[in-house]
């Protein structure tokens, strides 16, 4: 059984399972203060999800009439699918912040149009994915727009260093943009706790989500890897005696953790240069040569995945793009360490 944290006096996490969504395990809430409450997040619109939070807020005193502001660690539905919903049970206004560069995300017009827009068209065929592939993409954003409500209007903007207070916490907003551009976590002063979001996961490394919006943007420029990493050295140098993610486990091990992902970082580099060594590959081709049987829901989190590294194998000059196609091709260049392949 899956325990979000040990338990504090103000903070209290409420645990939603996520049957049939990825290897998330769990969709975490964090409810901070004595009363009134701050949420973190909300958890997606899942069966059952909304009356599963009600009763666990229950079971520790509260009800969503309690619920003084909702902070949003980021704009993924499996974090805000449930925003609307509780500010309508509690039958009043409640503030909803989350960092200008997500709130886009979350809007009705983007999830009406966006997930499956020109641009998005446009990047499967840059990337040379076969029909089939590009209609299950499809397929699945289409089931992921169900478990969202959306908020048009409700979104405040919150920036780097906004902090926030209640009874018995202090939290500081840490900006980490990678697994979104808009990605925060929120750093409790006292208890030196972190609540990571999808920055730090205990049990899978974090997708750092490729950004096909680009229009969409504040930094045209974002390479959501090179963003990631930076972001991962800005937790680095944060006190930290526990990590309260998005999902999964709490972690009290941080540095160990981060170093496991910089070498799935750096393996996964390895294995992509050894598909590109002497050869010129579409992003396609390298889906089939490292996730061979890939099911439906993890296609795009595998072409992303592979798209963010290839980001920065070129960044680092070890692989170049050629500007022909579509398909765009990629090929290992320059001096390649001897580890490589
Ligand atoms: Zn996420």
């Amino acid at each position: 059984m899956i325990s979000a944290f040990p338990p504090s006096d103000a903070i209290h996490a409420v645990v939603l399972p996520v049957p049939g969504f990825g290897n998330l395990l769990t969709s975490n809430i964090y409810v901070l203060g004595t009363g009134p409450v701050t949420l973190i997040d909300t958890g997606p619109k899942f069966p059952g999800a909304f009356e599963n939070i009600e009763k666990q807020l229950h079971e520790i005193g509260f009800g969503f009439q309690d619920i003084e502001r909702i902070i949003l660690t980021h704009g993924h539905i499996d974090h805000f699918g449930l925003a609307r919903k509780i500010i309508e049970a509690a039958g009043r206004s409640i503030p909803c912040h989350l960092h200008r560069d997500d709130i886009w995300r979350t809007s009705g017009e983007y999830i009406r149009y966006g997930f499956w827009s020109d641009e998005v068209l446009e990047f499967t065929r840059m990337a040379g994915m076969p029909r089939d592939a590009v209609e299950r993409m499809k397929r699945r954003s289409a089931f992921y727009k169900n478990f969202c409500d959306p908020l048009d209007g409700e979104g405040i903007p919150m920036d780097e260093g906004d902090t926030f207070s209640g009874p018995g916490f202090e939290i500081r907003v840490v900006h980490t943009p990678g697994h979104s551009p808009g990605s925060c976590c929120l750093y409790e002063t006292g208890s030196r706790v972190l609540f990571s979001g999808d920055h730090i996961i205990k049990h899978i490394t974090p997708n750092p989500i490729m950004e096909i919006h680009r229009s969409l943007l504040s930094d045209p420029g974002y390479q959501s890897l090179i963003s990631y990493e930076a972001s991962l050295e800005k937790v680095e140098r944060l006190d930290i005696r526990y990590a309260f993610s998005g999902h999964g486990e709490y972690i009290d091990d941080v540095p160990g953790l981060l170093s496991r992902y910089r070498e799935h970082h750096e393996s996964r580099k390895r294995q992509i240069l050894h598909h590109i060594l002497d050869i010129d590959q579409p992003i396609s081709h390298l889906v089939e040569d490292l996730f061979p049987d890939i099911p439906e829901s993890e296609i795009f989190l595998a072409v992303s995945e592979i798209y963010a590294h290839l980001e920065v194998l070129i960044s680092e000059g070890r692989a170049r793009m050629s500007t022909e196609g579509p398909p765009a091709l990629f090929r290992a260049s320059g001096v390649q360490p001897a580890s490589a392949g």
